[in-house]
């Protein structure tokens, strides 16, 4: 497949940050964002989720045809969450064409997992239809940023044949110390690293993101653990320098859970 630069087939990035699941139940200025995102883009030939919630061991991507809607968090959320269903088919070819796309590690074909909520509480705002194939990759937990970075560059290829790619996590994510207070105003702490990662965003600089440890006493409280920090780097690994970003929304909500999201494409 050739592509010019003028092309106009190549599809953006995008990076969404997810939030509570209970999300996919209402309708707020997030929810309205990511369906704003999905209207305002080239409709995807289909769509590779690389999810906070599949955190493994090793890099897998579903293979199968018929992904189930995975309902992967605790029963204290409402009935109504554990009803929904996002039935968009699977896409075999794609995960066949990751496996060899992918040089630096074994991508393994999984039949087991399906859709987990960073995927399908996003995708139901984004494209309610649930007509586009959707295909996810786990995060290997036993990898560095700047591997998961370089991961995502091997991917970036798909751009240029109608894949969206989609990161879904949080920049900020310390469940331990949130509160379910929506006019709480954020950690200091919070504010501080959600603006130092924009700031690396907007300016290009991916390398000060690799790792938000080394970032000090911010990072370490933003990302207590890397699970939900990760899809944003597989998303900067695809960006192109021609790329434009916008960033909506990049409050955080409940102290200390970043709903940041940006799309990286050329015409924005
Ligand atoms: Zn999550």
């Amino acid at each position: 497949m050739t592509n010019t630069d003028d092309s106009p087939s190549r599809m953006p990035a995008v990076f969404l940050g997810h939030g509570s699941p209970t999300n996919a139940l209402e309708d707020n200025a997030c929810t309205r964002a990511w369906h704003e995102i999905a209207e305002s883009i080239p409709k995807p030939r289909a769509i590779l989720s690389i999810s906070a919630h599949w955190y493994t061991r090793g890099t897998g991507v579903t293979a199968m045809e018929r992904p189930r809607t995975i309902h992967d968090f605790g029963a204290g959320l409402p009935a109504p969450l554990f009803q929904l269903q996002y039935p968009a088919p699977g896409d075999p070819s794609l995960a066949h064409r990751i496996q060899a796309l992918v040089r630096q590690t074994e991508v393994v074909l999984d039949t087991s997992w399906g859709l987990d909520h960073g995927t399908w509480s996003v995708l139901l705002k984004a494209y309610p239809e649930a007509d586009i194939p959707v295909v996810q990759l786990s995060i290997d937990a036993t990898r560095a940023g700047d591997w998961h970075f370089r991961l995502g560059r091997e991917l970036r290829p798909l751009r240029d044949e109608g894949v969206l790619i989609l990161g879904t996590g949080n920049v900020v994510h310390n469940l331990g110390i949130m509160e379910w207070n929506d006019r709480a105003q954020p950690y200091d702490w919070a504010m501080r690293f959600n603006d130092y990662v924009k700031s690396a965003i907007l300016e290009d600089t991916p390398e000060r993101l690799f790792d938000p440890l080394a970032v000090g006493r911010d990072g370490q409280l933003s990302v207590p653990s890397p699970d939900h920090y990760l899809p944003l780097l597989y998303v900067l690994g695809a960006r192109h320098d021609d790329d434009g970003v916008r960033i909506h929304p990049e409050h955080i909500v409940f102290k200390s859970l970043s709903m940041m999201s940006f799309v990286l494409d050329r015409a924005a």
